[in-house]
């Protein structure tokens, strides 16, 4: 396996995989008791579906040796990485794994890929960095003659960059590693870090409407997106002419998040900042997750955004996630905020004290930098983590939602109250602000729950009780984490009828025979 693919059933680089510490584990133990799991080998897959007429055609477009169908290449691009999809695959099943891995040099091939896919009748899932979180990548099978993954990994050009409007054009193969390494030889950043980051792709960022660690500076991925190339089925769109228009209704909004459904982006222009100068990472402890809930709406309301802004309740603060021991008491209550400031050094300065005036002047305690560096070093860690709780028979997986400040209270409650329910005991759920905004917040849980006999159930049961419990209070199924398949039955009832409606539409006018990644987004 290639050093920079991901295990089908783990998280990450292997080279970093590593077993729970032994005082990790003495506490895992005493919560939950361990249950080893071992690894199962990955059964066999079944034959490729494609006929080797069909594959020759595919191969004549993008040339030999980027047509795969060999098992470990079509292991690899199976599913992506929510604990449920980990889970199926330690289990040895990898049953949705496509019939070929098909990757295509540049736009003209993605487009004659889909002209073939359309004359075979064959689903086509987008692949870019793999990790997503809601089964964006399990299209549906049935009614198709075959199912391939169209991996966009030769992709991964950094196409241009305009230093006057600061814009850069990528492709979208690039990993977050890959984008900014290239873009940092020329003295800037697109400053868009999700946890995921490490693997992610440009037009997986693009596709799912994701928002990094850094969204209160930077701003989310897709408020990033200056112009977007998409090839589809009926030919070929580049969208974004301006830095802003009146244009009717922005279609670059019919894309950012279609998830592989109305076509395939080709390309992205990204905003982008000069490199910051400096950085500074530091803590401040709260009473209450109610009181530092606050303290976040008035600096987002105030204007005052450092460039990272996140709270952790007092069950994630206390559980050392945020390091307890770090801000500063003896007893481990109150909840730990993380601020943090990138830039020149003398507006980092100005933002930073004019943060601390307000933070103190709320009822603050500031917990000096220990907090904010030891975030920021650890902050790509916790998915390394799920993959040896899970090895010790512990389930954990996490869920996000967002709301307005005046629902705050109410939905951190609800799912809370729902999560707890569901999983029964022993369970912990943890939650944090992770993405704030002048009108409202989001809201991240992490769980952590002795597996039961059938992880995957108890996973749904408590899944689906959380769901339910967002859309009863009126929140969004997902602030950052998009609808795949997971969220389809929640993400129909948020948006209505007519919202389906015309979803569908648009789907039926873009992709007409239904190739385009079949069964997500569109409920
Ligand atoms: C451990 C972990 C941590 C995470 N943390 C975050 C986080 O902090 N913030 C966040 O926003 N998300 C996070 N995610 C979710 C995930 O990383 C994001 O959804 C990410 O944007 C997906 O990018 P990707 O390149 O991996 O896309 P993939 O998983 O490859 O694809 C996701 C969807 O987009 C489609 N797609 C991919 N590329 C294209 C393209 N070029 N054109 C059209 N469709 C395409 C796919 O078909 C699929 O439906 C996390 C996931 C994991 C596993």
């Amino acid at each position: 396996m290639d050093q920079s693919e991901m295990h089908p059933s783990r998280w990450g680089d292997p080279a970093r995989a590593r077993a729970l510490p032994e005082d990790a584990r003495g506490m895992v133990e005493l919560v939950f008791g361990t249950d080893d799991r071992p690894a199962v080998e990955p059964v066999p897959l079944a034959p490729p579906a494609l006929d080797a007429a069909v594959l020759a055609e595919l191969e004549k477009v993008v040339g030999a040796g980027h047509v795969r169908t060999d098992d470990e290449t079509r292991r690899l691009r199976t599913r992506g990485k929510s604990t449920p999809d980990l889970l199926r695959a330690r289990s040895g099943d990898l049953s949705d794994a496509p019939d070929a891995v098909v990757r295509p040099a540049d736009h003209d091939e993605v487009a004659a890929v889909l002209a073939l896919a359309v004359e075979h009748h064959l689903a086509v899932v987008p692949f870019g960095g793999g990790t997503s979180v809601t089964g964006g990548l399990v299209a549906r099978r049935e009614g198709f003659a075959g199912v391939f993954s169209l991996d966009l990994v030769r992709m991964k050009r950094l196409i241009s960059v305009d230093h006057t409007s600061m814009t850069a054009v990528l492709e979208p193969g690039l990993r977050g590693p890959e984008a900014e390494e290239l873009l940092a030889a020329e003295g800037v950043t697109i400053g868009h870090y999700p946890q995921s980051w490490e693997y992610a792709s440009i037009g997986g960022f693009a596709a799912t409407r994701s928002s990094g660690q850094s969204s209160a500076g930077y701003g989310r991925f897709d408020a990033l997106v200056v112009g977007l190339t998409v090839a589809t089925p009926r030919g070929r769109l580049d969208l974004g002419t301006a830095p802003a228009n009146a244009a009717g209704p922005d279609l670059r909004q019919l894309f950012l998040g279609s998830e592989g459904a109305f076509g395939v982006i080709t390309a992205v222009t990204v905003r982008v900042r000069r490199r910051p100068k400096v950085t500074a990472y530091e803590g401040w402890r709260w009473p209450s997750f109610a009181d530092g809930a606050a303290a976040l709406r008035t600096l987002a309301q105030s204007g005052l955004m450092p460039t990272v802004l996140r709270l952790s309740d007092e069950a994630e603060t206390a559980l050392n996630l945020a390091d307890p021991g770090a801000i500063g008491g003896a007893a481990a209550t109150g909840c730990l905020m993380i601020t943090g400031y990138e830039g020149e050094p003398a507006a980092v300065e100005a933002k930073r004290a004019a943060v601390t005036a307000v933070l103190s002047g709320l009822g603050g305690t500031a917990a000096g930098t220990a907090p904010g560096e030891k975030w920021s070093s650890g902050r790509f860690d916790a998915p390394y983590l799920r993959d040896s709780m899970l090895d010790a028979g512990v389930l954990v997986e996490t869920l996000e939602t967002a709301t307005f400040w005046s629902n705050v209270e109410r939905l951190y409650a609800d799912v809370k109250a729902a999560l707890t329910g569901a999983l029964g005991d022993p369970a912990i759920v943890l939650c944090h602000i992770s993405h704030v905004y002048e009108t409202g917040c989001s809201l991240y849980f992490t769980v952590a729950a002795k597996e039961a006999d059938d992880p995957l159930a108890q996973w749904q049961v408590a899944k689906a009780a959380a769901s339910d419990a967002m859309i009863a209070a009126g929140a969004t199924i997902t602030h950052h984490h998009a609808v795949g398949t997971d969220h389809k039955p929640w993400f129909a009832r948020e948006i209505g009828p007519l919202g389906v409606s015309v979803l569908r539409a648009v789907k039926a006018d873009l992709d007409p025979t239904g190739i385009l990644n079949p069964g997500v987004l569109v409920p």
